[in-house]
């Protein structure tokens, strides 16, 4: 296990992107290559925790909004408060709809945007990943997220408006990188709901990769678009127990092995750099 988490939040305002999706299955195949993940839920409609099994979240003793709460309110929160472990390996900080109150209550508070990064600094020591599913906005909420991270993973649908959203996003990561984190990077962008036989697709696929490609990683993998994947949502399992050998699952093992190449790299690229 490296001394602290890497800490990612996946991250686009647009919704349908797979951002959970790609929370709970790179989450899951990471902690089937033997890391320690723990799975954080900022999405108030709560699709990762529902994704994961937990139906009702709004029944779960805690969720991240009463942690939030708790450190707006100068409370100590144990370490370990309302995590959740799931059959396959990963921990969760489950998310309900009261999160969405949160945005509300943070617009006033101080350090309202670095409420999240002040409970996940104590916790980073315990885990080798924490990935952070967003929700569809650039909110309070997200930026915590951003505040939080040290890299952020944008899945994005190849078409036209899309393409277009990403600008703005990009703009957002600029911002909070001068204002609130200067460490946060764009780790990758992953193109997802890929559709391979229609022309449309491959085109803006190849024109992000040309428009982006020089400056930020486009993964090698893309997330294909799957009907049986498009089943699992409330199942509780992931893409590698319920398609184990369909194409999707391919997609989540090429793309964690990416992530973990480009990790380990720069972990060595540190330590080179602090000899
Ligand atoms: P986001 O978090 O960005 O809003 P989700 O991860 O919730 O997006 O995914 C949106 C929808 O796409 C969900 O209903 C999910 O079941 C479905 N889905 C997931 N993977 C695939 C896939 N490979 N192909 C088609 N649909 C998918
Ligand atoms: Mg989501």
């Amino acid at each position: 296990m490296q001394d602290k988490a890497l800490i990612t939040a996946i991250t686009n305002q647009k919704g349908g992107v797979l951002k959970s999706t790609t929370a709970e299955n790179l989450g899951i195949c990471l902690a089937r290559q033997g890391k320690k993940v723990l799975l954080v839920d900022m999405d108030p409609q709560a699709s990762l925790t529902i994704a994961l099994g937990w139906r009702n979240p709004d029944e779960l003793p805690v969720k991240i909004s009463d942690i939030m709460a708790q450190i707006l309110q100068d409370q100590p929160v144990p370490l370990k408060e309302g995590i959740l472990h799931h059959a396959e390996g990963v921990d969760l900080l489950p998310a309900d709809i009261t999160l969405s109150g949160m945005e509300v209550s943070l617009v006033n508070a101080m350090s309202r945007e670095t409420i999240l990064k002040q409970h996940l600094q104590n916790l980073r020591k315990e885990y080798d990943h924490i990935l952070i599913d967003t929700s569809p906005s650039l909110g309070m909420l997200t930026i915590n997220a951003m505040a939080a991270a040290d890299q952020v993973i944008i899945p994005v649908q190849p078409n036209y408006l899309s393409a277009k959203g990403l600008e703005q996003l990009l703009g957002t990561i600029s911002r909070v990188r001068r204002q609130i984190n200067p460490k946060l990077r764009i780790e990758g962008i992953l193109l997802t709901l890929v559709d391979a036989r229609t022309v449309n697709a491959r085109e803006i696929s190849n024109l992000i990769r040309e428009t982006y490609g020089s400056r930020i990683k486009v993964y090698d993998t893309v997330i294909p678009r799957s009907v049986k994947a498009a089943e699992i949502s409330a199942e509780g399992k992931s893409i590698f127990l319920h398609d184990p050998k369909g194409k999707v699952a391919e997609a989540y093992t090429n793309l964690t092995e990416e992530v973990m190449q480009r990790a380990e790299k720069r972990r060595r690229h540190q330590l080179e750099q602090l000899r």
